[in-house]
């Protein structure tokens, strides 16, 4: 079956991957050497964690929690569920949430309060993309690739409707109308 829409290229392949070896400086630094449990928003994250992770160079635990906010379209629906997982030991640790894009902050306000009951050492987040609009709920990520207008992004990890997340690229959505 074909798409019902298309996409196109807002950043390259290269580009990410150039601005990821920063972000991964920034963080190295930031920790100087001491542990750090990274916790990946899935799905979306997973692809940006995945070499993201790679270039921190201390001690590293990667750990997923699975959250949705979209239901399917491309408007939040304002509602975040977090699939709350037992067996997280954050006490005492510095845990870096990780997510793929910031949009009207409900998500990782709402993840960082419930981790913040883990009592962890510290509590940092790091987004791909920081969409420029207003916050539903007032939050600013600590580590940030890049600032995007507001549109609706897939690839490298962003999906529609779970399809698109294995594109290369971050590309924006473009529907097709019917001929
Ligand atoms: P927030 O809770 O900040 O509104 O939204 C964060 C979540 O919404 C992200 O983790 C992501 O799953 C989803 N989201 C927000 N904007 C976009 C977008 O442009 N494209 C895609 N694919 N997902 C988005
Ligand atoms: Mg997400």
């Amino acid at each position: 079956m074909s798409k019902e829409w298309t996409t196109k290229k807002l950043i390259g392949a290269g580009e990410i991957a150039r601005r990821v070896r920063e972000l991964g400086a920034e963080i190295n630094t930031h920790y100087g050497g001491e542990e750090v449990t990274v916790v990946m928003l899935l799905n979306g994250a997973l692809y940006f964690t995945a070499d993201l992770t790679r270039e921190l160079t201390g001690k590293v635990k990667v750990e997923g929690l699975k959250v949705s906010s979209y239901h399917g379209g491309t408007n939040s629906t304002g509602k975040v569920d977090i699939d709350e997982r037992s067996d997280l030991d954050l006490a005492g640790r510095h845990v870096l949430v990780v997510d793929d894009i910031l949009d009207t902050g409900q998500t990782l306000a709402t993840v960082t309060r419930a981790l913040g009951q883990h009592s962890p050492r510290s509590l940092q987040t790091c987004v791909l993309l920081d969409k420029a609009v207003p916050r539903a709920e007032e939050f600013e990520a600590d580590f940030v690739g890049f600032t995007i207008a507001n549109q609706f992004v897939v690839g490298y990890g962003l999906d529609y409707q779970g399809y698109e997340r294995n594109l290369p690229s971050i590309e924006v959505l473009e529907f097709v109308s019917p001929t």
